[in-house]
């Protein structure tokens, strides 16, 4: 039987899921272009508990996030992380993985000036994963990004 992580891992190298995908990522930069929301470059999205602020995403785009890597954070990485209170991927006060980083991390920006465009693109995003997941018979997991990433480290796909 394939577990839910192998069908997440192979279904996010198929032409539907890459195609929505970059649609999405476009999307966003589209948007960021349009909005110019500011950037303090200071982390603080990726603090997820200092900042009490939550990347929830599903288990599809956690792997297609993952593939676009070339190795895989280990559960220790993942597991240390989780004590900080961050991302495993923060490196200072950047992001180490900007070309594969979750769509959240693509419209979240903590400059307050927001008028409800951010949570409009995710809510769109995530109604449009949620039907990659159902078109292509996948299992639906809807979970902390840092959760997702310790169970595909566990479960080493890949
Ligand atoms: S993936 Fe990158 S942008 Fe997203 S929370 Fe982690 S470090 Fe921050």
């Amino acid at each position: 039987m394939v577990s839910a992580l192998d069908a997440w891992w192979d279904a996010a190298a198929s032409a539907p899921v890459q195609q929505a995908m970059a649609e999405m990522v476009a999307e966003g930069e589209q948007a960021v272009r349009a909005r110019r929301p500011l950037c303090l470059a200071n982390g603080n999205c990726c603090n997820f508990e200092r900042f009490g602020h939550a990347l929830w995403l599903t288990g599809l785009e956690t792997a297609w996030c993952l593939r676009q890597l070339p190795t895989m954070p280990t559960t220790d990485q993942v597991e240390a992380a989780m004590r900080r209170g961050d991302c495993p991927f923060l490196q200072g006060g950047s992001c180490g993985v900007h070309w594969a980083r979750p769509l959240g991390c693509r419209a979240y920006f903590c400059d307050g000036e927001g008028d409800g465009w951010q949570e409009a693109l995710l809510e769109s995003w995530h109604g449009r994963v949620r039907t990659l997941h159902e078109s292509l018979a996948l299992p639906y997991r809807y979970d902390e990004w840092r959760r997702l990433l310790r169970d595909f480290a566990a479960g080493r796909v890949g």
